[in-house]
């Protein structure tokens, strides 16, 4: 319940449906389709501190296991370590996302996720460049500290 990450698209971009679970799902969220697969785009609009469709939520969903929920559920890890990786995660996004605000990023993505993939691609294409300032080179650092613990602790990577 003080997570989340899997569901607010911090770590997920978007979640792909089964075919014969659709009709329940229609009547549930807005799903889309490409290329002949079904899926719902993160954030999740279900999500609000908690799933609100949790008995018929998808199946992927109900699956889903981070890798801090796996190292906790093997006892390798303390429970009240995992809340303080979430805190540093939330800390993590919070001082991003001032950041973004600051230095004015056009990012077209709706989830955490995807504008953390844009926003590679763009320091990537200017990190040669002589016009990178301080603030550019510190978000640049925050970016990679927060995929090394995602990656290290949930096993996902932000790229
Ligand atoms: S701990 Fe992992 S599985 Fe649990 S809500 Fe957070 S990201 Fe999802
Ligand atoms: S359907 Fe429920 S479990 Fe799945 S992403 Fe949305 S809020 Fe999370």
């Amino acid at each position: 319940m003080s997570c989340g990450f899997c569901c607010d698209g911090t770590l997920i971009g978007y979640v792909q449906l089964d075919r014969e679970e659709l009709p329940v799902l229609r009547e549930l969220m807005n799903i889309e389709d490409a290329n002949g697969k079904e899926f719902f785009l993160q954030p999740c609009d279900n999500y609000c501190d908690g799933c609100s469709i949790y008995s018929k939520r998808p199946k992927q969903c109900a699956n889903f296991k981070c890798g801090l929920l796996k190292s906790l559920e093997q006892k390798e890890l303390d429970f009240d370590l995992a809340i303080e990786m979430i805190n540093v995660v939330k800390q993590k996004k919070i001082a991003i996302e001032k950041k973004l605000a600051t230095l004015q990023f056009e990012l077209q993505s709706q989830s955490f996720h995807f504008k953390m993939v844009e926003l590679k691609k763009l320091l990537q294409k200017n990190k040669s460049e002589s016009s990178l300032t301080q603030n550019h080179i510190e978000l640049i650092s925050d970016l990679e500290q927060l995929d090394s613990l995602l990656s290290k602790k949930f096993g996902i990577s932000l790229y």
